[in-house]
């Protein structure tokens, strides 16, 4: 059976003779906050149908590719633990739109720096929008009033 960790790649080999490690991995360490890399990595999973075989011992994420399995992903309400395709919060079983919920709930908000960053960075990927436009109104100026009335314009010999 061959498990890999999703977010830093990591691959081993689980049989009976134990663990093999076919490629180390860890060079690639999650995002923050965990929470959210841990998330979208279970329902990567899910997606799949590929079970979890426990933290990656590279970067501490769910290794997939075992069938069956539990993970937990520690949200600041409390657990979260998915297994068997089944959701279970504080509050018991939950679908997966309300563990969707949770997670979207305790994402922390982007910063004032960030949103302005993002912001103007957008404004810069218009900028060469408008130059594209600005530049075919003059060519198209050129071809429908300078060329035909040009010769006017040209000195006689
Ligand atoms: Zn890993």
């Amino acid at each position: 059976m061959e498990v890999r960790c999703p977010s830093c790649l990591r691959r081993e080999r689980r049989d009976a003779e134990g663990v093999t490690v076919l490629t180390e991995g860890g060079q690639r360490q999650p995002p923050e906050p965990r929470f959210v890399a841990e998330w979208e990595a279970v329902k990567a999973a899910l997606a799949d149908e590929q079970g979890f075989a426990g933290p990656c011992a590279a970067c501490g994420m769910p290794m997939v590719g075992a069938p069956g399995g539990s993970w937990t992903i520690q949200l600041p309400s409390g657990s979260l633990t998915i297994a068997d395709g089944q959701f279970t919060g504080p509050q018991g079983v939950v679908d997966l739109a309300t563990a969707e919920a949770m997670v979207e709930a305790a994402r922390p908000s982007p910063s004032l720096a960030l949103r302005v960053f993002q912001t103007g960075l957008f404004a810069w990927l218009v900028v060469p929008l408008i130059l594209w436009v600005c530049a075919f109104m003059c060519f198209s100026a050129f071809l429908c009033i300078g060329v035909p009335q040009g010769a006017e314009f040209m000195p006689r010999s």
